[in-house]
């Protein structure tokens, strides 16, 4: 009896991963599909500056419009494209996209581009990296480009003397979700960085909780003696924001001042509008 149970337990079990697996291999197909018929979309999210109050540039984030399934988020395709390898031609497709879009925006605004780990891994990035900037006209001045810590953990020296290539050439480097990793202090006087963006998860609890208005102070600390600046992601209150400006962080983003929208959709030259809507 027991046996015949455990082999049914089997059979269940054998037939969940085999479903899964079979569900997993329909996506990866469908994805490789979707870089090569072009159904990803670059959106753009504003980032501004805290005391100005005015848009210092937008961050690309990646959608895949599914003809079935709708727009899907990258939350559902990134970890796949990373195991499967297709993030390489993704993220060469979201960093040309986000090159040639920004070289038609006013000067003074900037873009920032996600890189996976798994990028880093590649041999040409920085060719890749100067092939999209060539072939957009985009200052490398303007382009910022964010990684996570794990980007630290793995080949450290090799990423370090990578980092310093994209310094020396212009481009900004930012530590984007600074604080949900294996956030070692010391990472951050060893690496070139710029910025770091204090993940959206401090700002969630921080006019309810003091100790995250501790930890965000602390942070702004370390970065002033760095010489780095902050960002604040994920902000979606005007309470939030007054607390942060408080807190004397750089750069702030999220829902309050925008959501990442495809490029049709954002409004580029905010002042010229209000002017034009002021004359009317
Ligand atoms: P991220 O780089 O930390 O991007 C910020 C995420 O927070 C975005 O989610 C954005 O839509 C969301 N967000 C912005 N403001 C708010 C807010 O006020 N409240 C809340 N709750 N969320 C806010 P999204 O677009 O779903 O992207 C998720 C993650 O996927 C990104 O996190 C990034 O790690 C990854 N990702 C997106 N695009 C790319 C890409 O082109 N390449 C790579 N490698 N990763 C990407
Ligand atoms: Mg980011
Ligand atoms: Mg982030
Ligand atoms: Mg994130």
């Amino acid at each position: 009896r027991s046996k015949s149970a455990g082999r049914n337990c089997f059979t269940i079990y054998d037939e969940a991963m085999s479903a899964e697996l079979e569900a997993r291999n329909t996506l990866e197909g469908d994805l490789r599909d979707a870089i090569a018929r072009c159904q990803l979309e670059v959106h753009y999210q504003p980032f501004m500056d805290a005391t100005t109050g005015t848009r210092r540039g937008f961050e690309a984030l990646v959608r895949w419009r599914h003809p079935a399934r709708g727009l899907i988020p990258p939350d559902q395709f990134i970890a796949l494209a990373e195991e499967t390898g297709l993030i390489v031609p993704l993220g060469e497709f979201v960093l040309r996209r986000a090159c040639a879009d920004a070289a038609n925006w006013p000067s003074d605004l900037m873009v920032a581009v996600n890189l996976s780990p798994i990028q880093f891994k590649e041999a040409d990035l920085f060719d890749v990296i100067c092939a999209a900037l060539r072939d957009s006209g985009l200052s490398p001045q303007r382009l910022e480009i964010e990684i996570t810590e794990s980007v630290l953990l793995e080949r450290g020296a090799e990423n370090h003397a990578f980092m310093e290539r994209l310094k020396h050439i212009g481009i900004e480097l930012a530590l984007d979700d600074f604080g949900t990793g294996y956030s070692s202090l010391s990472y951050l006087t060893a690496f070139p960085f710029d910025k770091i963006k204090i993940d959206k998860s401090f700002i969630r609890n921080l006019t309810h909780q003091p100790r995250s208005s501790a930890i965000i102070s602390s942070i702004v600390t370390l970065a002033r003696g760095l010489d780095m600046s902050v960002t604040a992601e994920g902000v979606e209150t005007a309470e939030e924001f007054e607390r942060l400006k408080a807190l004397d962080v750089n750069f702030v983003q999220g829902y309050l001042f925008g959501r990442p929208l495809p490029i049709d959709q954002i409004e580029l030259d905010e002042s010229t509008e209000r002017s034009q809507r002021d004359a009317a």
